[in-house]
């Protein structure tokens, strides 16, 4: 049985490139960057080499990005830093963000809840959008931190990153004389392969990667931290990565990230084009071949690669495990995230019933996917289907 992996959202597969440029510092090149003897140099030259490569890509100083073991991590360190640090002062802390983002996201926000910071978690339309006049509107004088993902893991949406950030430079511009400016961070771990992460053109002053979701390592992250942003390390020790993340550098790790996003930026516009036209080419399939089929979220402004469909009347579990048994990998979104909700945090978001959202399943496409996989993956989904409506 051919196996059809349709689940790059949740993580992609090593490209060989990226493996091939981490292998040697796994090996001879094994040094701690720290250390004074050529081969501690050999490996300090590699993770700043790594640093130039990822400044390229964001189109920001080197100095301004520190590699993290995970996006998990990278958000966690940008919201518990900047809150920490206005904690300092004594004043309220408000944070804004959405209602559709990354449980890593999500989690550290409802942990600064409990420890007294008030959050709020902005509505999205129907089809997955943020409404940046809601930014505007939930902007106080006590907003430390807007977070708003770049694009959403379950449902692909691409957020108006610039429009938002317009309106919260303008606020800061207003509020300059009394206030501490409010930091914007994006959460661009689903992005960052497919999308432009020019830090400039976003006007972000924070901004996630994640390693594996763009053809590198697990366990690898960036935070790029705009110069003078203040933040407090989640990780105190010998002071590595400008005493922002503590720990003997991820030398292989660093090597495979940074290339891993350079090859994206060289890569996304031929196959960005080619993954489109498979997507809509399955979009339509399903819309037209599944009865009461239908797509979640908005089908512009979507990452190429994503595709979460509703299908009335089954349930995804089911669904799920009968597509693998026929070797197709596919998801039911993320899992959930609050005893109160049973279902997809997202979908809920969008307005779906419980049961829709259980009915729910993304399938999303990567750089090896061909037409071929996704003409047998609908013709095994209608099939599957069929047998669970009998
Ligand atoms: C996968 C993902 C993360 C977490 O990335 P890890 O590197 O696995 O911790 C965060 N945010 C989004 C949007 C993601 O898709």
């Amino acid at each position: 049985m051919k196996r059809i992996y349709l689940d790059h959202a949740a993580t992609t597969p090593l490209d060989g490139d990226v493996s091939a440029a981490m292998m040697p510092y796994f090996s001879e090149q094994f040094g701690n960057p720290s250390s004074v003897h050529s081969y501690g140099r050999e490996a300090q030259q590699a993770v700043d080499r790594a640093r130039h490569m990822v400044a390229d890509v964001f189109g920001c100083l080197s100095q301004e990005v520190i590699f993290t073991g995970s996006a998990t991590e990278s958000n966690n360190f940008a919201i518990q830093g900047v809150v920490r640090n206005a904690q300092k002062r004594g004043n309220p802390v408000h944070v804004i963000t959405s209602s559709i983002e990354h449980e890593s996201v999500t989690s550290p926000c409802k942990q600064m809840e409990r420890e007294g910071v008030s959050v709020t978690y902005l509505p999205v339309s129907q089809d997955g959008f943020i409404d940046p006049t809601d930014v505007a509107q939930a902007l106080t004088e006590h907003t430390v931190l807007v977070s708003v993902m770049y694009a959403n893991n379950e449902i692909g949406t691409i957020q108006p990153i610039s429009e938002i950030s317009e309106i919260i430079q303008e606020h800061n511009l207003k509020t300059k004389s009394y206030k501490l400016k409010t930091v914007f961070h994006t959460d661009a771990a689903q992005a960052a392969y497919f999308l432009p992460c020019r830090v400039a053109d976003l006007g972000v002053d924070l901004m996630t990667v994640s390693g594996h979701k763009a053809y590198g390592p697990k366990g690898t992250g960036v935070l790029y931290v705009k110069k003078n942003t203040e933040l407090i390390p989640l990780i105190f020790g010998s002071g590595q990565e400008y005493g922002k993340r503590s720990g003997t550098e991820n030398v292989p790790g660093i090597v495979g990230i940074s290339t891993a996003l350079a090859k994206a930026v060289a890569d996304r516009d031929e196959t960005g084009k080619r993954i489109i036209d498979l997507r809509d080419h399955l979009i339509a399939r399903v819309c037209k071949e599944i009865p009461g089929a239908s797509l979640n979220g908005s089908q512009k402004e979507r990452l190429p690669g994503n595709a979460n469909f509703l299908f009335r009347g089954t349930r995804s579990q089911d669904l799920l495990y009968m597509l693998d048994e026929e070797g197709v990998a596919a998801s039911a979104g993320s899992a959930c995230q609050s005893k109160a909700l049973s279902y997809s945090h997202v979908l809920h978001a969008l307005g779906l019933s419980e049961k829709d959202a259980n009915a729910s399943i993304r399938f999303s496409l990567g750089k090896d996917t061909t037409k071929k996989d996704i003409d047998s993956a609908v013709s095994i989904l209608v099939k599957s289907i069929r047998k669970l409506q009998e």
